[in-house]
């Protein structure tokens, strides 16, 4: 999608600190962390929110929560715990329009969120 940001750098036109890739997922370090880890999971494909799902992609979505997983592991908050968020439309607070999941963990996260 010509003018979406993160569609920018699953093409590399905009440099990310990718910490995990294949064919379908792409993981990257948020650029404003909130947390010590925060870590930002997108699907190549673009999609504009979590309502632009059908059940044609419940596959995608499922590798999505994998990668989530694995890279709790891999970040070492999988004993501590994390979040993981998905911020829809304007009350939800998504300011990126493609579908991406937030991976939070590191520290004490606050609930409700604000
Ligand atoms: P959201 O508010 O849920 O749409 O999340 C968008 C996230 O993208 C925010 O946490 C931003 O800090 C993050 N972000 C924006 N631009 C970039 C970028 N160039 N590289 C990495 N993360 C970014
Ligand atoms: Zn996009």
């Amino acid at each position: 999608m010509p003018d979406c940001l993160f569609c920018k750098i699953v093409n590399k036109e905009i440099p990310s600190d990718i910490v995990y890739e294949d064919d379908q997922v792409l993981a990257f370090r948020d650029i404003e962390p909130q947390s010590p880890v925060h870590i930002l999971v997108i699907p190549k494909e673009h999609f504009a929110s979590i309502l632009h799902i059908q059940s044609e992609n419940f596959e995608l979505l499922g590798h999505i929560f994998q990668v989530c997983n694995q890279l709790a592991h891999e970040f070492d908050i999988d004993e501590s715990g994390f979040r993981i968020v998905n911020n829809c439309k304007e009350d939800g607070g998504q300011t990126v329009n493609h579908l991406h999941f937030h991976l939070l963990g590191g520290r004490k996260l606050a609930w409700p969120p604000g």
